[in-house]
């Protein structure tokens, strides 16, 4: 059984939370005492989310956009708490065959999944060092292990994730700071409307995912891998080496 005991207090940040797997973990951290505080570019539908659930803080955040990212989170220091953990979860998934994909869409994708994931993974990290302790989670995808036709830039957008994340925790190992990554498989979201699941598989809840992000949180572990059967979850992990 996983001791969820520990989430009770912890402040988390979420971007990218008004819906879909985002707005799940919090409901679910929500429910086991954290304090909750969402971002997101879409303010109408994250103050509805926001108002709906109780969260502590809800608002508009571009992940793009360095300084609305960072009064983003000074609010969340100010009126909730110094940020325990910070999930980078914003993403966007336009599908299409390359050579037809618009500039600004490629330019779009690399800079909410990659650039949004690196700008918030430093943020959180600047705050996070000088106190010895945190854990910054970066959403990543199993199109991040794989090659899924039709996704190319975004598969792309989630291998640098994966590379990323694992670098920073190779880095930062000794600091106290966690980074960790998730690998949803397609999940029931606006995002992943429209994209078939994959032979023997359906698509995951999102609050199937939450629940391996949950497991994360509270267990030594690095990374989960989450595939959806048709009765059941299976989630790999990665285990932190022994501290
Ligand atoms: P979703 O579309 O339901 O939610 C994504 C949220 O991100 C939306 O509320 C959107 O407004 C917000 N967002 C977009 N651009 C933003 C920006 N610039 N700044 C702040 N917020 C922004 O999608 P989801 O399925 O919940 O996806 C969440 C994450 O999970 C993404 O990173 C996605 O790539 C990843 N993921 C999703 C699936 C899937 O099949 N749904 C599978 C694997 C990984």
């Amino acid at each position: 059984m996983t001791d969820t005991s520990k989430i009770r207090g912890k402040v988390v940040v979420i971007t990218g939370g008004a819906r879909g797997i985002g707005l799940a973990t919090a409901t679910a951290l929500q429910a086991l005492g954290a304090k909750i505080a969402i971002g997101d570019i879409d303010e109408a539908t994250v103050k509805e989310s926001g108002t709906d659930r109780g969260f502590e803080l809800y608002g508009r955040l571009d992940v793009t956009d360095a300084a609305s990212f960072e009064s983003f989170l000074d609010e969340v220091e100010r009126t909730v708490g110094p940020i325990d953990v910070l999930i980078n979860n914003a993403g966007i998934m336009p599908t299409g065959k390359l050579v037809e994909e618009p500039d600004q869409i490629t330019r779009r994708i690399l800079d909410i999944n990659v650039y949004g994931v690196i700008l918030g993974s430093k943020l959180g990290l600047a705050r996070m060092l000088p106190r010895g302790r945190g854990h910054v989670i970066n959403i990543a995808s199993l199109a991040g292990e794989t090659h899924i036709p039709g996704l190319a830039t975004y598969n792309a957008s989630k291998h640098a994730v994966l590379g990323f994340t694992d670098t920073l925790r190779e880095e930062y190992r000794e600091s106290g700071v966690r980074f960790s990554s998730v690998l949803p498989t397609l999940t029931n979201t606006e995002l992943g409307a429209g994209v078939t699941a994959p032979k023997l598989l359906r698509p995951a809840e999102p609050e199937e995912i939450a629940d391996a992000i949950v497991g994360l949180i509270v267990a030594p572990r690095s990374k989960v891998r989450v595939t959806a059967l048709a009765g059941f979850v299976s989630q790999v992990v990665g285990l932190l080496p022994a501290a």
